[in-house]
C-alpha cells in the first residue's frame, strides 16, 4: 500500500520518511514526507495520513520549508480522571485531550485531527470558531464592550433583539416576545413550563415518550429516559408522557391525546401545556411528521392548551429552516432555543406569544441572563438567515447524508435496523446497542466524532456543523462506512476516496481523512 502511494508520489523526491505508529491507535499510521519539489514549488511539506486498508493521501502546500513540526507536548486524561467527578461523560466517549478547533475539525494535543460530526451536541451548527463570530468578539472585547450585564440594556442586547425581529421573526410573521433565561437549555425549559402553568393556572404538562428536555428537576420530569431518574429526586407529579409520533408503529398517536382530553374519565387532567421536540435528538432521532405536528397543534388549540416546542437541539437551522416547525405550518405559543443560538457561547432564549407574557418583573430571574459575548455572536450568526440560501444548502446536504445512509443501511442490513432524520440531523439505528457503541469507538479512532442516542443508546447520531464543506461531509460519511465495516469485523475496502477540505490546513497538522486517487 505504501508502495502505491510512493508511486503516486513518484514525481516528487521523498527525502525523509519517518513512519509514526500511534500507540493508542494501531489502526493509524502517520507518515510525514519532506519533498523537494512539488509541481511548481521548490520546497514543500506533505503529510500523509494512512489508515490501513484505505488509500489516503493529503498534500498540504506550505510555503515554509520547515519539515516535520516538533511534537506537541503530550497530555493525557490522567488529571481529569484524578480530579474531575465521576459525572464526566463525553470525555469517556472521546478519550483524548483537545487543543484547538476550527470549522468542522478538532485537533488534539498530539496533533491528530478529528472531523466533528457531533458539533457539541448541536451547539456548533456554524462550526468551531466561526470566523464571523471570532472577528466580532475580538473587536467587541478590544473596545471593552460589556461582558456581563445581568439583564440591563446593552448595545449588544439591543442589536441582537433588533436582528432577531428583522431577520427571524418578521419574515416568518411571528409576533413573539423574547425572554432571556439562564444560559442552559434546561433553564429555558423551566421558564417555559413555569410560564405555561402560571398562564393557564393548571399544573399538568403532557410530554412524550423518549422526550429529552434537560436535567434540572422540572425539565427532568419531562425527560423520558429512566437512566437520568432516581426515586430520591422526588416525584414526577404533574407530568404525563404520551406516545410520540411513530412510537406505536403506524398508529396515529395524536388520537390518544385527543381521546384522553375528551374523556373526563381518562385520568388525564387538563394540562397547561404540551411540550415536544419536532425531531427527538437525544431520544434516538425520532422524526415527527408535519401532519402529526399539525394535529397536535390543533388539539391544543381546541382544548385551550399551550403548545411548547423545545427547539433547543433541532432549531437554529438544523432541519433546514431556522425553526424546526416552520414547514409544519404551526405556530407554537412558546419556543425554547439554546445551544447553537450563541455560536458555542452559553445563551438561551424563550420566545413567547405576546399574550403569554404575564411574568412579573424578575419572576424567573438568574445572574447569567446577560452573556453579552453570546449576544454578539448570535447577532452575527443571524446573518446566515438573511435569505433562503443557507437553509437550502442544509437541505441539499441533508439529502446527501440520507442517500449515503440508505446505501450504508443496505450494505449492513444484517446489523442496521433503520435510518431516520431531517435536514442535517440523522440517526442510524442498530439492532444491538453494543454495535452502535463499537461503531462510534472505531470512528473516533479513525478521526470522526459521533455519538449514540436513543433509549438503549442504539442509534448512531450524525450532527455535522451546518457550515461543513461537501468534501468534509463526504469524508466523514466515508469514515463512518469504514468504521461500521471494522465494527462488524470486515476489513474496509478501498472503495471511496474523498478529497478533504484542506483550505484550513496548517503546517504540521495531520489530516485524518481521505484523499482522491
Ligand atoms: N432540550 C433538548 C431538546 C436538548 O437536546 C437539550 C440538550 N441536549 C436540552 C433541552 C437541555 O439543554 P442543556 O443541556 O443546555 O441544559
Amino acid at each position: 500500500m505504501l508502495r502505491n502511494h510512493r508511486s503516486v508520489l513518484s514525481n516528487i523526491a521523498v527525502l525523509s520518511n519517518i513512519e509514526t505508529h500511534d500507540p493508542e491507535n494501531p489502526h493509524c499510521r502517520y507518515i510525514p514526507y519532506k519533498v523537494t519539489t512539488f509541481k511548481d514549488s521548490t520546497s514543500e511539506t506533505c503529510f500523509h495520513f494512512c489508515i490501513q486498508g484505505f488509500s489516503s493521501l493529503v498534500f498540504g502546500r506550505y510555503s515554509a520549508t520547515t519539515l516535520i513540526p516538533p511534537p506537541k507536548k503530550m497530555q493525557s486524561n490522567d488529571t481529569i480522571d484524578r480530579l474531575e467527578s465521576n459525572i464526566r461523560g463525553y470525555v469517556r466517549s472521546f478519550p483524548t485531550v483537545f487543543q484547538s478547533a476550527k470549522g468542522a475539525w478538532l485537533t488534539d494535543s498530539r496533533g491528530k485531527r478529528y472531523l466533528d460530526f457531533f458539533a457539541g451536541a448541536g451547539t456548533l451548527n456554524y462550526g468551531h470558531n466561526n470566523p464571523l463570530v471570532k472577528k466580532a468578539l475580538m473587536s467587541y472585547l478590544d473596545n471593552d464592550g460589556v461582558m456581563h450585564g445581568l439583564d440591563t440594556a446593552t448595545t449588544a442586547k439591543i442589536e441582537l433583539l433588533e436582528a432577531l425581529d428583522e431577520i427571524i421573526l418578521k419574515p416568518r410573521g411571528l409576533d413573539y416576545k423574547v425572554q432571556f433565561t439562564g444560559p442552559t437549555g434546561t433553564n429555558a425549559v423551566e421558564a417555559a413550563i413555569k410560564l405555561a402553568r402560571k398562564s393557564k393556572q393548571r399544573s399538568h404538562i403532557v410530554a412524550f415518550t423518549n422526550a429529552y428536555h434537560g436535567h434540572s428537576l422540572g425539565s427532568l420530569a419531562l425527560t423520558g429516559n429512566q437512566y437520568y431518574h432516581d426515586m430520591s429526586y422526588g416525584s414526577h407529579n404533574n407530568v404525563t408522557h404520551l406516545p410520540y409520533d411513530g412510537y406505536l408503529g403506524d398508529m396515529d398517536t395524536s388520537l390518544l391525546l385527543k381521546k384522553m382530553l375528551e374523556d373526563g374519565s381518562s385520568g388525564l387532567p387538563l394540562p397547561a401545556a404540551v411540550i415536544l421536540e419536532t425531531v427527538q435528538g437525544e431520544g434516538g432521532i425520532n422524526v415527527a411528521s408535519f401532519e402529526w405536528l399539525r394535529r397536535i397543534a390543533d388539539i391544543c388549540k381546541a382544548h385551550d392548551i399551550l403548545l411548547i416546542v423545545d427547539d433547543i437541539q433541532v432549531g437554529n437551522g438544523r432541519t433546514g429552516t431556522f425553526f424546526s416547525f416552520e414547514r409544519a405550518g404551526i405556530e407554537p405559543d412558546i419556543v425554547c432555543l439554546s445551544k447553537a443560538i450563541g455560536g458555542g457561547l452559553p445563551m438561551s432564549l424563550v420566545f413567547l406569544r405576546r399574550e403569554c407574557d404575564i411574568w412579573k418583573p424578575g419572576e424567573h430571574t438568574g445572574t447569567f441572563r446577560g452573556n453579552n459575548l453570546a449576544f454578539v455572536a448570535a447577532r452575527q450568526l443571524l446573518e446566515y438567515w438573511r435569505d433562503d440560501e443557507f437553509g437550502l444548502q442544509v437541505g441539499a446536504n441533508g439529502v446527501r447524508i440520507e442517500l449515503e445512509l440508505k446505501s450504508v443501511r443496505e450494505q449492513f442490513s444484517s446489523v442496521c435496523a433503520d435510518i431516520r432524520g431531517r435536514g442535517m440531523i440523522w440517526g442510524l439505528e442498530f439492532d444491538e446497542p453494543e454495535m452502535a457503541g463499537r461503531v462510534c469507538r472505531k470512528a473516533f479512532q479513525n478521526g470522526l466524532m459521533i455519538e449514540t442516542s436513543g433509549a438503549r443508546d442504539q442509534v448512531v447520531k450524525l450532527l455535522p456543523p451546518l457550515t461543513i464543506s461537501i468534501e468534509d461531509l463526504r469524508c466523514g460519511l466515508a469514515i463512518l462506512t469504514d468504521s461500521i465495516q471494522q465494527a462488524v469485523g470486515q476489513e474496509p475496502v478501498a472503495s471511496k476516496f474523498y478529497v478533504p477540505d484542506t483550505s484550513s490546513l496548517e503546517p504540521g497538522i495531520h489530516v485524518g481523512s481521505f484523499a482522491s486517487l
